[in-house]
């Protein structure tokens, strides 16, 4: 395991490291960031990460500045290793000690890191009001993943996942949303020299994002601003367990990949497995996905745990074939990744092979997902809700 950075600051990037000679200003710099009080955590200043490029703009146009010192204080925000005004060069002095007084960068707290043997790391967090939520780096051929939470618990409640036994404490903010992704952005840069990059986001962390719509929709403006994280759209995939108008909104508003949790193929079992189901059935679901804009050669990856005996039968293999009928997608098969605290069972290897290759014979890219990281808290919710309970205990 790899040791803990409890409250550890990202490491700054080598082109803004204090002392040098930055804009012609060495000494001016170095005077102001010893005198520069640490605001990252007053709730009541205004986070800046937490704003769009727009509100931004609308922001800075309130305190008289011109509009365009909003797009600069932006591009700052974002860049590998910033976390305060002093170290913005191209803002005048009494803008950044303005800035200060008003307006603070917020950045996550590491409360426990993991790192497995495959090299996947898990990062819980610890929020300014002592919750946890947790954040997955999954390195594949030197590409990374990074799954991310949306919300602290959840309150969709279905069956199999650790999260939905903690209930829902909160929405994430949009600036907690994306310091996962700076965080972790800035260890890899540090480790790889600068090299190391996050090719793909998943929101497939705690909590289900389009119950957290708003501040889903603000996050995905600031991660892919060409001025904020820069991420292309068709490298963030946004994963619901089924609400319907959610998935309608964000398919008329962006142009992020869609992942569905799927996990049963007829209505009676998934209603016991995703509450969800009650209100949005498979049809409204399966409707809203086939009218979901894709662009070309871009599916809608399904989602379907297999639990042993559950739903993992060739008759619901054959009934998964027929529902997702014509519907562009790819599907992920996960065996139940067991753990103590849920009562599910991981099916054979030969039931899962048999449940694949019902799917491929009738035409669909079916993969096997093994859970990464199988050492560590791998499964969704595993790592905060351990630290949650012992927070509450
Ligand atoms: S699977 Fe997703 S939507 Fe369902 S309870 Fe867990 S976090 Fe919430």
């Amino acid at each position: 395991m790899a040791p803990e950075a409890v409250g550890s600051k990202p490491t700054a990037h080598p082109k803004f490291s204090k002392g040098k000679s930055i804009a012609g200003f060495p000494f001016f710099y170095s005077l102001v960031t010893m005198i520069m009080p640490d605001n990252s955590t007053n709730s009541s200043l205004t986070d800046l990460r937490d704003l769009t490029l727009q509100e931004l703009t609308d922001f800075i146009a309130e305190l008289g500045e011109p509009r365009f010192r909003a797009r600069q204080i932006f591009s700052w925000l974002y860049r590998p290793g910033i976390s305060s005004f002093s170290e913005m060069t191209n803002l005048a002095l009494a803008f950044r000690t303005r800035l200060e007084d008003i307006a603070r960068i917020s950045s996550l707290q590491v409360d426990k890191r993991e790192e497995a043997n495959d090299g996947t790391v898990k990062y819980a967090f610890r929020l300014a009001d002592n919750t946890l939520i947790e954040s997955v780096l999954i390195p594949d051929n030197g590409r990374h993943t990074l799954c991310v939470s949306s919300q602290v618990g959840c309150a969709m409640g279905c069956a199999f996942c650790l999260t939905g036994t903690m209930g829902l404490r909160r929405n994430l903010t949009a600036a907690e949303i994306v310091n996962q992704v700076i965080h972790t952005r800035n260890e890899l840069e540090a480790k790889a020299n600068g090299k190391g990059r996050i090719n793909n986001l998943v929101f497939m962390g705690m909590g289900e994002p389009l119950a957290n719509y708003d501040n889903l929709r603000r996050a995905l403006d600031i991660l892919i601003d060409d001025h904020g994280l820069d991420f292309s759209q068709r490298r963030i995939t946004v994963s619901t367990c089924g609400l319907v108008p959610g998935i309608e909104q964000l398919g008329a508003e962006t142009k992020v990949n869609l992942a569905i949790s799927l996990h049963a193929a007829n209505n009676e079992t998934r209603s016991r497995l995703l509450p969800i189901n009650q209100t949005y059935d498979i049809a409204a679901l399966l409707e809203a996905c086939r009218a979901y804009p894709l662009p070309k050669r871009r599916r809608i990856m399904i989602e379907y745990v297999l639990l042993a005996g559950i739903n993992d039968s060739p008759g619901d293999a054959r009934q998964l074939v027929r529902i997702l009928h014509k519907l562009r997608c790819k599907i992920n098969l996960l065996p139940c990744n067991e753990t103590d605290d849920l009562p599910f069972r991981r099916p054979e290897k030969a039931v899962v092979e048999k449940f694949q290759h019902i799917l491929q014979e009738a035409g669909y890219t079916a993969i096997i997902r093994e859970s990464r990281g199988a050492e560590i808290s791998a499964a969704c919710g595993q790592l905060a809700n351990k630290n949650n309970k012992s927070i509450n205990a």
